[in-house]
């Protein structure tokens, strides 16, 4: 029946076009963050962070640091909904003849995507010879003992609501927190958080001090990946003007506003993205609802597998963090919105 079968792609053109507007205008009313709030956000990361720099280097100047310095989804013009935060690299310089990167896979706890930092040749250059030697636990760097020394200084000597007053914001630690995150208040109801996090970079990778979920792999350093997985994403739309970014965006804000899908991070959609790039060419902006669509699709499918393999490093199982009952609820609560994903964009 030809005519029957017009009339069933005529209905789904229009229901896919009608998704298609729905997603630009959800893009543009409720995940876009206003121009203005993103550079009043990011002056206020600026000013701090340089404020930090010359305090630690005038108050620490034996403490072996590269140049801190901002970065995260403000940055890249990733961040949906509000400019609430960013994050503060702040790279240890480390002796390389000192420590030395056990990849977590080659480790009794087997985790691929994480790794220990050793401290090496203790006999030649005993316990103090380096700086960081205060951060050993164990015979290991401790991502944990790390941040804790940045929290004595920046929560425990810095004058901050003197530097406050002086930039112009109000400014704390926010307080109680396993990370070492500021506050800082911009505007009279503006609030961006500044995360602190370290990182050491070793020949061919870099480590960060954000620790696994689960407790017992406090010790280990997270592999940050965050660079090359976003550097290939928007790399792929500059090249051919495509959409890779726009679709991230609308499901980060997705994730955002509905509470059951708080623990699909960006990483997860980044590499979900990157999957499906591997077998779809045409990301044009006239195919983004498909290209919505079948991202909801594939993720259900990582969801009931339990397995979402990094793009960069199929090893990595980036679902490792979730529990198995977070997973499921996850998987449920999207495989429900299949039929209907429009319910999704609600706000
Ligand atoms: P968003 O926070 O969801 O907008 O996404 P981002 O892409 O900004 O990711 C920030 C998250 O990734 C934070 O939780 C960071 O702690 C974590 N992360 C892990 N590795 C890195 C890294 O190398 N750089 C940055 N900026 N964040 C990283």
């Amino acid at each position: 029946q030809p005519n029957r079968k017009f009339q069933a792609d005529l209905k789904k053109t229009r229901l896919t076009l009608s998704l298609q507007d729905k997603l630009v205008t959800y893009y543009k009313t409720s995940a876009a963050v206003p121009q203005m709030e993103q550079s009043c956000a990011k002056q206020a990361a600026i000013d701090i962070c340089a404020e930090l720099r010359n305090f630690i280097y005038n108050k620490f100047p034996d403490m072996p640091l590269r140049d801190m310095h901002l970065s995260g989804s403000l940055y890249d013009d990733l961040q949906v909904v509000r400019a609430d935060h960013i994050q503060l690299m702040v790279p240890l310089s480390v002796e390389r003849n000192l420590w030395s990167c056990v990849p977590g896979e080659e480790t009794i706890l087997n985790l691929p995507g994480f790794c220990l930092l050793r401290r090496e040749n203790l006999e030649y250059f005993p316990r103090g010879t380096s700086y960081w030697d205060r951060c050993v636990v164990g015979g290991y760097l401790c991502p944990k003992a790390v941040v804790a020394t940045f929290e004595k200084v920046v929560a425990g000597s810095i004058n901050w609501p003197a530097i406050g007053s002086m930039l112009g914001y109000v400014i704390r630690p926010v307080v109680p927190s396993d990370s070492l995150i500021l506050e800082v208040q911009y505007e009279e109801n503006r609030r961006l958080f500044i995360d602190f996090l370290p990182l050491v970079a070793l020949e061919d990778r870099t480590a960060v001090a954000k620790s696994h979920r689960l407790p017992r792999y406090g010790n280990m350093w997270r592999i940050s990946q965050r660079g090359a997985e976003t550097a290939a994403l928007i790399g792929r739309d500059q090249h051919d003007l495509g959409c890779r970014s726009l679709c991230l965006k609308i499901l980060k804000a997705v994730c955002r506003y509905n509470l059951p899908l708080s623990h699909l991070t960006s990483s997860h959609l980044t590499n979900i993205l990157l999957h499906i790039c591997e077998k779809e060419s045409d990301w044009s902006r006239g195919v983004l609802a498909d290209r919505f669509l079948q991202t909801l699709k594939e993720t259900v499918g990582y969801l009931e597998r339990g397995e979402l393999p990094s793009a960069m490093d199929p090893k990595v199982n980036l679902f490792s963090e979730l529990t198995a009952e977070e997973v499921d609820e996850m998987g449920y609560f999207l495989y429900s919105s299949l039929t209907e994903p429009e319910v999704l964009l609600r706000t």
